[in-house]
């Protein structure tokens, strides 16, 4: 009890909500299988930050999440790893078949933002085919990309991660190119961004789209007054970790 205080105490980590799982201090500790240690190596990450030390135990717990932090504190990693492990364990439960998935979906600002996230998962993913330890199909669905041809990816194999940005996903959506039947994570990251670029109606006609019960993922640098009511509505029982400066 003492010890996790004194782990949040150093790195300035503010917790709320109940039954909070504790800070961990190594990746080793979440068992990642070795092509995601290798690819973290790779890029030389060995030890986790601040937001990652109590995110990850918190996301891979299974709890909804309200993550405050800054651009730059290592956020992305914190809600990408449990996505992929969420999303290989169900392929592995049930692989994929045309016309399913995504299982994972990642919600951006803007299309920069997706992309990088993208690219940060294909590391990953591209490592677990490598070992051979799993074959995951991901997709980036934002404008400017040939989206006939994405979604052709769907409907002749099915795809486990999407990262999108809201407009481009509510379109594929409504023209059935794409569903959330069997997604079951969600994540939205930069949501106060999202809010004032005026992605709320998108946002929550996405969510008509879940079928089934999901963990959702909210990131965002600041937490007004109206992106706690936003993640108030979308969220079930979260546990808010805010890794922003002190008092802020
Ligand atoms: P954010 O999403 O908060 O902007 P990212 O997850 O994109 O941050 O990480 C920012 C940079 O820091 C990236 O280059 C990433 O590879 C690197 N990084 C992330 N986590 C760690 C870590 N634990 N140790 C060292 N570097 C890290």
């Amino acid at each position: 009890e003492e010890e996790r205080d004194d782990v949040r105490n150093k790195w300035h980590i503010i917790v709320e909500g109940v039954d909070i799982p504790p800070p961990i201090k190594t990746f080793r500790e979440m068992k990642f299988p070795k092509p995601i240690i290798d690819e973290l190596t790779r890029k030389g990450i060995a030890r986790p930050t601040p937001i990652q030390i109590q995110g990850l135990p918190v996301i891979l717990s299974g709890r909804d999440i309200i993550g405050i932090a800054f651009t730059g504190s290592g956020k992305s990693l914190t809600f990408v790893l449990p996505m992929i492990m969420a999303a290989m364990m169900e392929e592995h439960r049930m692989p994929l078949e045309g016309g399913e998935g995504p299982v994972g979906l990642i919600l951006c600002p803007s299309r920069e933002l997706a992309r990088q996230t993208h690219e940060v998962i294909e590391g990953f993913t591209v490592e677990l085919a490598k070992q051979g330890m799993a074959q995951m199909r991901i997709m980036l669905c934002i404008g400017g990309v040939d989206s006939r041809e994405q979604s052709d990816i769907v409907r002749n194999a099915g795809v486990h991660m999407v990262t999108a940005t809201p407009g481009r996903l509510k379109d594929l959506l409504h023209k059935k190119r794409m569903n959330l039947d069997i997604c079951k994570y969600l994540c939205m990251d930069e949501a106060d961004r999202m809010v004032d670029l005026g992605f709320e109606d998108d946002i929550r006609d996405i969510y008509s789209f879940f079928k089934s019960q999901r963990q959702t993922l909210l990131f965002s640098a600041t937490m007004p007054e109206k992106i706690r009511k936003f993640a108030e509505s979308a969220l079930v029982n979260p546990i808010v970790v805010n890794v922003g400066r002190a008092g802020a």
